[in-house]
């Protein structure tokens, strides 16, 4: 059975990986991960579906160190603390700028739309939001 962590967000989602799952590698987080999941869910992923209706696909959330190596992620990723996830819709560019009106707190953002790659990476770091938008190498800002 999964693990709801809020109306739309399930913690097996938030920690799914397909590099893990090929690899065999372990991808589980511990409770302060998953605190940190719940958080990211609760404050910012469930408000901005619920804002911008319409589905959202998590096609990365927590990453162990060993599965964050192995997609290339920075050494310093979010998603090792459960903070961070990429979020897939049709328009990434418009769920950013639904983002930035909705007011919602959030950590950082970053657009990637360089025709490789289609999603919006977005990060929660409770008490430590900054409020950045990035966009990734080869996307336009
Ligand atoms: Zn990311």
């Amino acid at each position: 059975m999964a693990t709801q962590l809020t109306k739309n967000f399930t913690l097996e989602e938030m920690s799914h990986s397909n590099t893990a799952k090929a690899r065999n590698m372990k991808n589980e987080p511990n409770i302060e991960q998953t605190d940190n999941l719940f958080r990211l869910c609760n404050r910012l992923l469930q408000p901005l579906r619920e804002a911008y209706g319409e589905a959202f696909i998590i096609s990365s959330g927590y990453r162990s160190p060993e599965v964050n190596k192995a997609v290339g992620g920075v050494p310093t990723s979010q998603h090792m603390k459960g903070q961070a996830a990429d979020v897939s819709v049709k328009d990434p560019r418009k769920l950013l700028a639904a983002l930035l009106r909705s007011g919602l707190d959030f950590d950082q953002a970053i657009l990637y739309q360089d025709g490789r790659n289609n999603f919006l990476h977005m990060s929660y770091n409770s008490g430590h939001n900054r409020k950045q938008v990035l966009y990734s190498k080869g996307t336009k800002p």
